[in-house]
C-alpha cells in the first residue's frame, strides 16, 4: 500500500520497495521482455526511488542489471544504507564515491530524490559526508549490537529536522505532483529520516553486513527466514557460491 511521500520522485511504498529489492536480490526477473514501457510504468506506480530510475526520460525498474546506477551501488534495500555504500571497499582501501559536489548531486538524482535548488558547495559535501559516517557508525553499532555514541545519534537527528520537499496531489485528486526542488539540507533530510525509520522500525534488527569477501556493504535482510548473507546474489552470492564450488571441485 502506498504511503505518503517524504520527497521521492515516486510515492514511497515500503512493501513494494521491499518486494522489488528482494526480487532483484534474488535475481528474479521482475518483468517479461514483452512488457511495454506503459505496462512497466503501471506496475511500478507505487514504488520508491529504489525501484525507479529515470534514465534519459525512460523510467527503469531496478533489476539485477541496474543495481548500480550512475556508478553507485544501490543494493542495500534501504536509502540510508545505499548512502553509506558511497564509500566503497570500507576497511579495504576506502574509496570515496562522493568526492565532489557534482558527484553528490549525481547520487541524489540516482537515488531518485528531489532536485536540489542551488549548486552544492564543498561545505555541504562535507556535511553530507558527516551524516553518512554517522549513519555508518550507527549501522556498525547495530550489527555489532553495541550502543552508538550520542554524537552519532545527534548528528542523524539534526539532519532529519528540515522538512523535505514533499510530493502533493493535483486537483484532479489522482495525479501525483512531484516534489519541488529543495535545499541540499532538505533533500538530505530524506536520507536521515530514512535512517530514523529503518533503525527504529521492524527491520532494524535485520540490518546485516554482507559476507562477500571483498564487499563492505550493509543490507536489510527481508527474507522470510532472516538468513540472507549477501547484499545481492548477483553481486556477491554467486561469486561466493562459485568459489565454494571451485574449492570443493578442484581441477586436478
Ligand atoms: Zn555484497
Amino acid at each position: 500500500m502506498c504511503g505518503v511521500s517524504t520527497g521521492s520522485a515516486r510515492t514511497r511504498g515500503a512493501d513494494h520497495r521491499h518486494e522489488v529489492h528482494d526480487a532483484a536480490a534474488n535475481q528474479e526477473q521482475l518483468l517479461e521482455p514483452s512488457h511495454t514501457i506503459e505496462s512497466r510504468l503501471a506496475e511500478v506506480i507505487c514504488q520508491t526511488p529504489h525501484a525507479m530510475w529515470d534514465a534519459g526520460g525512460v523510467s527503469e525498474l531496478v533489476t539485477t542489471k541496474n543495481l548500480r546506477r550512475a556508478g553507485f551501488p544501490f543494493r542495500s534495500g534501504a536509502l540510508c544504507l545505499d548512502f553509506v555504500g558511497t564509500i566503497a571497499k570500507r576497511g579495504m582501501g576506502d574509496q570515496e564515491l562522493l568526492d565532489s559536489p557534482e558527484r553528490l548531486a549525481t547520487w541524489l538524482r540516482a537515488a531518485g530524490l528531489p532536485e536540489v535548488l542551488d549548486p552544492i558547495s564543498d561545505e555541504q559535501v562535507r556535511t553530507a559526508h558527516a551524516l553518512r559516517e554517522a549513519i555508518h557508525d550507527l549501522t556498525r553499532a547495530t550489527v555489532e549490537r553495541q550502543r552508538p555514541s550520542a554524537e552519532t545519534v545527534d548528528r542523524i537527528n539534526r539532519a532529519a529536522l528540515p522538512s523535505p520537499p514533499t510530493a502533493t496531489i493535483a486537483l484532479d485528486g489522482r495525479t501525483r505532483v512531484p516534489p519541488p526542488p529543495g535545499s541540499v539540507e532538505s533533500v538530505m533530510a530524506v536520507v536521515a529520516r530514512d535512517a530514523v525509520d529503518l533503525f527504529t522500525g521492524p527491520y532494524g534488527p535485520r540490518i546485516r553486513a554482507c559476507q562477500g569477501h571483498d564487499c563492505s556493504l550493509y543490507f536489510v535482510d527481508r527474507s522470510r527466514p532472516g538468513s540472507r548473507r549477501w547484499c545481492t546474489m548477483a553481486a556477491c552470492g554467486e561469486r561466493a557460491s562459485s568459489a565454494t564450488y571451485r574449492r570443493r571441485h578442484p581441477r586436478s
